[in-house]
């Protein structure tokens, strides 16, 4: 039996360690995937602490792109030896919600690198519809983290139903913030502002055409008002996962502005429903994973250059541990990675 190397959660609040695991053969609609490439997120850092991931030993990883390596029966494409990025939703694809393009909430769905083996490993087993072709002149890199970070601050901005000539906050500049505000611009929106305290993560936002917005300076929801003469953005995306930020991002809504909330967090929001909600008709809404619809979206995004993803991997390391863990040390201490990518 051939084998192969993985990096794996044995128990949460545990290091990652190195595995060696026999080489799944795929099943009927499924495709054995070489990883060429394993972004590492900032949610990997809660699964290695516990919180969100459900099974173990579980090999993390749900940023994924590689080469076919094998298929299963019934498998008509894509085809071995083509270059892949991998749906993190493995879904029924037949129930109420599967059925109504809302796949995200399939009673029966998983996500790889949480609820089953991800791509922090050599090969990974995926049915072929999760599969997306990458084309050739897109890096493996940049298609690894599309699947989450990118396809994730699109759907948001699609929540947030951000239109031609909108006024947008991104509120945190991360692997998620880089391509919001590179998102939004190419949505038209007439002025992004980018919000966060990390000077570097500023410039970078600036690069891409944000105003940025240092939270440290003073409250960014006045600095917001100052810049828009007092009227506030039409859409503010929440990427950081903090009720204070989430509250800031509703307190700088226009007139029927919309706050998109991505960031996750156990806190508690407060909001003042007058002055922050009715009083504006604003809207609070929900931002949870996207769509495998999305993907073929982003890809056109890329092609016009519209998205670019060179500046936005900061590191590339290989599939050890002691890197992955190291890695994750950081994201937990928010340092100025924006993302880094595993190569095996
Ligand atoms: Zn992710
Ligand atoms: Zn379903």
């Amino acid at each position: 039996m051939p084998t192969y190397r993985a990096v794996r959660l044995a128990a949460p609040g545990h290091p990652l360690e190195d595995s060696v695991l026999e080489a799944p053969a795929p099943g009927p609609g499924e495709l054995l995937v070489q990883v060429k490439a394993a972004g590492i997120c900032h949610s990997d850092a809660h699964y290695r602490s516990g919180v969100g991931s459900t099974r173990h030993p579980l090999t993390l990883g749900h940023e994924v792109a590689g080469v076919v390596a094998a298929v299963g029966a019934k498998v008509t494409a894509p085809r071995v030896g083509d270059r892949v990025c991998l749906h993190y939703l493995v879904t029924c694809g037949e129930c109420l919600d599967c059925r109504a393009g809302r796949e995200q909430f399939c009673a029966t769905g998983e996500m790889i690198g949480k609820d089953r083996d991800g791509g922090y490993a050599e090969f990974i087993r995926v049915p072929a519809r999760n599969a997306h072709p990458l084309p050739a002149e897109i890096p493996f890199e940049h298609g690894a983290i599309l699947m989450c970070s990118s396809a994730t601050a699109l759907h948001a901005l699609r929540k947030a139903r951000v239109a031609a000539g909108d006024a947008v906050a991104v509120f945190g500049i991360g692997g998620l913030g880089v391509s919001a505000v590179q998102l939004a611009r190419a949505l038209d929106a007439s002025t992004v502002y980018a919000v966060d305290v990390n000077p570097t993560k500023l410039a970078l936002a600036k690069r891409f055409g944000a105003v940025p917005i240092d939270a440290r300076a003073g409250d960014p929801v006045q600095a917001i008002r100052a810049a828009t003469a007092g009227r506030g953005v039409d859409a503010a995306i929440e990427l950081i996962g903090s009720a204070r930020t989430m509250e800031q991002a509703v307190q700088s809504l226009a007139p029927q502005g919309r706050a998109a909330l991505a960031g996750l967090t156990q806190e508690r929001l407060s909001v003042a429903p007058y002055r922050d909600i009715l009083g504006r008709e604003a809207e609070i809404i929900g931002v949870s994973d996207h769509l495998a619809s999305e993907i073929g979206e982003l890809m056109q995004f890329i092609a016009r250059g519209e998205l670019n993803l060179r500046e936005a991997i900061t590191r590339v390391v290989p599939l050890e541990a002691a890197a992955i863990n190291g890695v994750l040390d950081g994201l937990e201490a928010f340092r100025d990675e924006v993302r880094c990518v595993i190569r095996p």
